[in-house]
């Protein structure tokens, strides 16, 4: 069994440890340690759609979100890594009468912080996107720095970057114990031998539950299963179209290789860590497609798979430095938007590591410590 020291430990290389690491790094840190179970980039990031947008109900969100768009404008060129961005905007549709207001408040909130998304009447949808059919859409919103890219690329271009600045990250390592003596934490155990550092970062994703209880802690996410499908490559509607996304149902779709990635979150389903694909909730999901949008009726589905989303009570992450051991922090629980939000979270990780506080964003509001105090803050725009 090998010891060894670091100053920090990261638990778990997705997007957010690849991120925080680099950023650490960037800021004069060299000896960090990544512990990943698996391989980099092959927990939730690597299930997620992709998507970018900064259409957000709270400031934070919104915030950490516009941040990050500008990370991912210029990515290729500062990381040497093409990560395919496509901003060709996220469409949102409504018809619920109840969602009028919020939207319309959530945009007024969205403009005043410099997001370019506007208000779009039936007209303005049908030239976004003419193959949805508008029965009982009343209208929607729509920025066009809204997009996607490649997940995968993104971590990797992170990981690199922070393995040139000297940071080791240890794949197919998983972290069975956390040490922590006298409310202090002081490294953690994993099969192939002990590291000590001054400070932990859980960004364990969907199984921070489960790390965390490693410290005699109970930090509230939980796994919920969510299914994407891409279709074969499929020339009866263009590549040019938005992110289009009937808000009411949930179901998503924009265009992804030649072909069309959709999915719909099945909000009935319990926390479980199933990840087979449910042919059942495909069938539902495709029927709701064909609906929204009759073109895809002569689409083939290519492939589908399923991944989990990392529900926190308020459907914010879990920023911070713990109360309860000295030391241990977190950056998890992105209940379904976290990919978009890792530059962001990397700097104000780094910052409040490093200086005590973030100020890239004030990201004081989704600390731990807030479900001890009751101060949840509901984000509405949950796809
Ligand atoms: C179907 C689907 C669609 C999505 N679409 C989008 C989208 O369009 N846009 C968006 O922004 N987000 C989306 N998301 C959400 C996004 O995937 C997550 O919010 C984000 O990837 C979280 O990153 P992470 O680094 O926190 O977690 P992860 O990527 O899960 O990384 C955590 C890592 O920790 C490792 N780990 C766990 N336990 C241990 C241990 N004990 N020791 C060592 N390592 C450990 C895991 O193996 C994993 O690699 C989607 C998610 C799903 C499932």
């Amino acid at each position: 069994m090998t010891v060894a020291t670091a100053d920090a430990i990261i638990v778990g290389a997705g997007i957010m440890g690849c991120a925080i690491a680099h950023q650490l790094a960037e800021r004069g840190m060299r000896n960090i340690v990544v512990f990943e179970r698996d391989q980099i980039g092959r927990g939730a990031t690597a299930d997620a759609a992709g998507g970018i947008r900064q259409q957000f109900s709270t400031e934070t969100n919104i915030r950490l979100a516009t941040y990050s768009v500008r990370v991912w404008e210029r990515f290729a060129e500062q990381f040497g890594q093409e990560i395919s961005l496509r901003q060709q905007g996220y469409l949102f549709l409504l018809k619920d009468p109840a969602d009028e207001a919020v939207f319309r408040a959530n945009l007024a909130l969205q403009q005043r912080l410099g997001v370019p998304a506007r208000w779009v009447d039936l007209d303005d949808i049908r030239e976004l996107n003419p193959h949805v059919v508008l029965d009982g859409v009343y209208g929607g919103t729509f920025c066009p720095e809204d997009g996607w890219c490649d997940t995968y690329a993104a971590t990797i271009g992170y990981a690199r970057a922070a393995q040139r600045l000297g940071v080791t990250i240890r794949e197919e390592s998983p972290v069975i114990e956390i040490a922590v003596e006298n409310g202090r934490v002081t490294g953690v155990a994993t099969p192939d031998g002990d590291v000590s550092a001054p400070v932990v970062i859980l960004c364990s994703g969907p199984q921070t539950r489960q790390v965390s209880a490693l410290a005699g802690l109970d930090i509230p996410v939980d796994p919920y299963r969510r299914m994407s499908w891409i279709t074969e490559p499929f020339d009866a509607l263009p590549p040019t179209l938005p992110m289009t996304i009937d808000f009411s149902s949930g179901l998503y779709v924009h265009p992804e290789s030649g072909g069309f990635l959709f999915g719909m979150a099945n909000r009935d389903e319990p926390s479980s860590f199933e990840k087979s694909v449910d042919e059942d909730w495909m069938a539902t999901t495709v029927e709701a497609l064909v609906e929204l949008v009759p073109a895809f009726e002569d689409a083939s589905v290519l492939n589908g798979w399923a991944g989990f989303y990392e529900v926190t009570p308020d459907d914010n992450p879990v920023l911070g430095f713990v109360d309860e051991v000295e030391g241990l922090a977190v950056a998890a629980g992105f209940s379904g938007h976290g990919f978009m939000q890792g530059p962001a979270i990397g700097a104000c990780m780094a910052e409040l590591i490093l200086d005590g506080r973030a100020k890239t964003v004030d990201i004081s509001d989704f600390r731990p410590s807030r479900f001890a105090e009751g101060r949840l803050l509901q984000e509405h725009n949950v796809i």
